[in-house]
Order: structure tokens, then sequence, then C-alpha cells
């Protein structure tokens, strides 16, 4: 009966997948809408580049799909902003277009899987909630490993996959005789070092522009002249091509490295196309691969290793204990931060170079890399006690790829500890010194990386040892800490008191630092 029954089918803005099998053939029945939502560009305060590069990528895939011969309904805000919520909309438009029955791709959000579903059944029309088709994973398999609610490493998970697969697998062995190529890839950038120039894309964002402005939608960061992002298949495509030529081979042995000369580095910066489903992580993986198997001299296996661990373990993992630990996962805390984000996270305005170069990069950008979010934004935030809730909410807002299933584990578990170690096994905090190896950040910094206690010392020292003083009776027994706390038993009393002092009115006031 339904096979021909009029229906809408809803594509949210992080599903524009084109090989799902709902476009497989044209059905003179269905109606795809693709809307612009206030709820969706305000429930945080985004990057402005973020709703620029959704709201293009979405207008580009409804003229994909009519193309192809389609019916597509594309709304923009101009249109949206009249209905009271997503429930409003869809009602209208099922009247107008006189459709009986609605369908939709489950979100990965929670809050959007919540908010389907009770649609759904607050429509009073037949309806159906599909797979997004999208990861490597479905959400049965999904549900087998993760049901147990058990806690797991990526490490296992990714072994898993990589047998699953047979990925850089030989003879039932990992390629190369190791899982992980980690070691090799630690290395700093050499001060001569010139950045490859980043192959940026020039979208013309003018109609977005007015329409935010015409609608008061407020946003975070700055607009270039146009915008760099890739909003068609054909340049995610052409991005990931130009990856692979000139940036993979060094992607592994530099992928920590910072520095103020450049935010591209050897990132492949695929993370937005890839979470709004313009490209598949199994068809990135292939292209990956397909290098390393023609040339495995150039494509050095450290670097190859290391990129598809991100896809195809970091990635799906991440997913995997979001889907499975949600709601909960929301309101874990368990180090008991409360304290509130400084100001400086938004405005750049701090002292502390490393943070100033980060906050300002990714104003300009909307994008910072893994370990400039980890080691520097993420680290500063746990050393000071800021509450998970305002670290989630700024990690969300100014980043690009940042869509809740794949931020808040980043966030709450592997950045802030805030699970209490279900994804880490121990909280990624470290002095400044860390910062100062990777990065050239600490060269003409206002403070002292080699201080602690001092009037100049660097911020993160004394942040460092007094968290470490401070989580003693949670953290002193984990093994994995086991070094850190022995160096903290080592500091003299009377020098620890100084660097209590110091990061006492760090954490204070932190917007004076
Ligand atoms: Fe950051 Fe400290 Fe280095 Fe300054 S000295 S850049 S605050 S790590």
């Amino acid at each position: 009966m339904h096979a021909s029954t009029p229906t809408l089918r809803l594509i949210l803005g992080d599903q524009l997948n084109a090989n799902h099998s709902w476009f497989a053939s044209v059905e003179a029945h269905v109606l795809y809408l693709i809307a612009e939502l206030p709820q969706e560009a305000s429930y945080v305060t985004h990057h402005v580049q973020k709703v620029q590069a959704f709201f293009l990528a979405m207008a580009h895939f409804g003229q994909v799909l009519s193309d192809r011969g389609h019916r597509v309904c594309h709304l923009t805000l101009d249109q949206t902003v009249q209905f009271d919520d997503l429930e409003a909309l869809v009602k209208q438009v099922m009247t107008e277009h006189r459709l009986d029955r609605f369908e939709y791709q489950r979100p990965d959000e929670y809050r959007l899987r919540v908010q389907l579903r009770a649609m759904s059944e607050a429509l009073g029309c037949p309806s159906d909630g599909v797979e997004t088709e999208h990861f490597l994973l479905s959400e049965a398999e999904v549900e087998a490993l993760f049901a147990d609610g058990k806690s797991r490493r990526m490490e296992q998970f990714y072994r898993s996959m990589r047998k699953k697969t047979g990925i850089l697998m030989s003879g039932g062995q990992p390629v190369g005789d190791r899982w992980n190529f980690d070691q090799e890839n630690r290395k700093k950038l050499p001060k001569s070092w010139s950045p490859p120039v980043p192959l940026l894309f020039e979208n013309d964002t003018q109609k977005v522009d007015e329409r935010l402005a015409r609608h008061r939608i407020q946003t975070w960061g700055v607009a270039q002249a146009q915008l760099v992002w890739p909003v068609t298949l054909a340049q995610a495509e052409a991005l990931v091509q130009d990856f692979v030529a000139r940036l993979l081979p060094l992607f592994g042995r530099y992928q920590d490295a910072m520095t103020d000369r450049d935010w591209a580095l050897y990132h492949a910066r695929i993370s937005f196309a890839l979470n709004c489903k313009m490209v598949t992580p199994q068809w990135l993986i292939g292209e990956v691969l397909k290098a390393y198997e023609q040339d495995p001299v150039t494509y050095e296996l450290a670097s190859v290793e290391g990129f598809i661990r991100q896809v195809m373990g970091w990635r799906e993992y991440v997913r995997g204990i979001y889907l499975s630990q949600m709601p909960e996962y929301g309101q874990t805390n368990a180090l008991a931060n409360d304290r509130p984000l400084p100001a400086f996270y938004w405005t750049g305005e701090t002292k502390m170079r490393c943070v100033a170069q980060v906050v300002e990069q990714t104003r300009a950008y909307a994008y910072a890399h893994h370990i400039q979010r980890l080691m520097v934004t993420g680290n500063l935030a746990l050393l000071l006690g800021v509450a998970p809730d305002a670290v989630d909410e700024w990690y969300l807002s100014v980043f690009i790829d940042a869509i809740e299933w794949v931020e808040m584990p980043n966030t709450r578990g592997m950045s802030q500890y805030a699970d209490g170690g279900f994804l880490a096994s121990k909280p990624y905090v470290s002095s400044g010194k860390y910062i100062q190896r990777m990065s050239d950040y600490c060269q003409g910094c206002t403070y002292n990386i080699d201080e602690r206690s001092s009037e100049d010392a660097c911020p993160f020292n004394s942040l460092y040892w007094a968290f470490l003083h401070r989580h003693q009776s949670t953290l002193g027994n984990n093994q994995r800490m086991a070094m850190m706390y022995s160096n903290l038993k080592r500091i003299p009393t009377v020098e620890l008191t100084d660097i209590l002092n110091r990061a006492d009115a760090v954490r204070r006031d932190p917007d004076t630092f």
C-alpha cells in the first residue's frame, strides 16, 4: 500500500548522502524536503562559516536531486521562519502537497532523534525512520557491539574493525606487523619549513549572509570574502584527491604539530564534508588505500594507517559511544568541574600565545586540528576546572565539523574526562612543556615556559601540577598516571605551595592572564 502513497521525505543538513537508497530511483509520489531551519541555525551560536557551509551544501544537494529528476522542496529561512517549529512546517508542506506519509533518516544527534520520533507520532499519519546508510557500521551492529554499556577502548574497537574489514591486514596480521604507528607520527615542524598551499574554494555566500542578517541569526567568527569549505560533492572529492596527492605523505609525521605559520598543515580538512555525509568513509578510505597500494614508498604506512585509524577507528568508535550512552553521557561531570568558560575562548584576548593563536585561527577558519583542540583549548579548560556543559557548547559552536554525536564524546570523554574514564584511560592534561615540544607558540609568548610559579610563569605549568594535586584522591591510583604522580611527589613542599598559589590566581581570574 505505502509503495505509492504520496510521501514526504525529510533530509536534514547533515544527511546529504546522494548514494542513499532513497535516491536509487525517481518516485513520482515522493517529495523531498530540504529546509534551512531556525532551530538548527540557533541551538548554539554557530561559527558563521558553519551555517554558510550547511546552507550552501543543502541548496546544492537539492539541486543535484532535482537534476536527477526527483521532486524537491528546498526552503530557505525566508520561508521557514514563519513556523513555530519543525512539526508545524512539515504539517504545512504535507497539507499543501497532499502528502499522507512521512519518512525521515534517523538523525545521529540524540536531540533530533527524540524530536523526530515524537513528531512522527504527533503527525498522526503513517511514518517511518530509516538509516542514513553512511557509516561503516550499521545501527544494528553498533547496538550489538555497545549494548552491554561496558567501557571499551578505542584500540580494541579499531583492531576489531581492521579484522572485520580486512583493511591493512595480511594473513590475519596487521600490515607492517604493528597496529599502530603513533611513535613515528609525533614530529615537530622543522624551523625551515614552509607550509603547503591549502586548496581553498571560493563559494559565494552573499545570499546566505543576507538571510542570516534578515532573520537575526546570531553567529560567531569571521566570514571570509568567500567560503573556503567544500559544499558540493565535486569540491569534496577534489579536496580529498588533493590531500592524497600532496599532503598524505607527510600527514602522519606532522599530524600532531602546531604552528603559527599556517592553519591547515597536512590535514585533510574533509571532516565537514564527511560529517554532512557528502562523501562516504568507505570511499575516503578507498582513496587512501589506493595511493598506498600503488606507491608504498611515497605513502608511508605510518601516514596511511594514522589516517585510516581516524576514519575507521576513532570516528566509528565515538559514534558507538554516543549512540549507546546518550542521554546520560551528556550529564557526566566526574571531576565536578564548575568554573565558567573564560571570555578569551570567544575573544582570543589572552597573553597565552598558544591559546590566542588557536582561538584566532578558529575565528578565521572555523577549524583547529585535533591536537590544538585537545592539548591547547581542551587541556586548559580541564586544568582550569571549567564546567563540561560550557566546554561542550564552545566546541559545538566554533568548529565547522561539530555535530553533537562526534563533538560530545571528543569533548566530554576524550578531552574533559567528564565520563570518569569510560572512553579514555586517563585525562589528557599536560603542562606547557608538551605545547613547547609540539609547536612554535612558546617563542615570543609573554610567559616563560621554564617557570612554574613566578609572575611570568607559563600558566599551564602551575595549573597542571595543581590539577594533579587537586584530584589526587580520584586519579592518584591510575596506573597510567603513576609517573605524573611520582613527579608531583618530588616537588619540594615550599615550591609546591608557590605553584598552587600561582594556579589559584590563574583559576580565580583566567581572563587577566
Ligand atoms: Fe602557551 Fe605557556 Fe607556551 Fe605561552 S609559554 S605559548 S602559555 S604553553
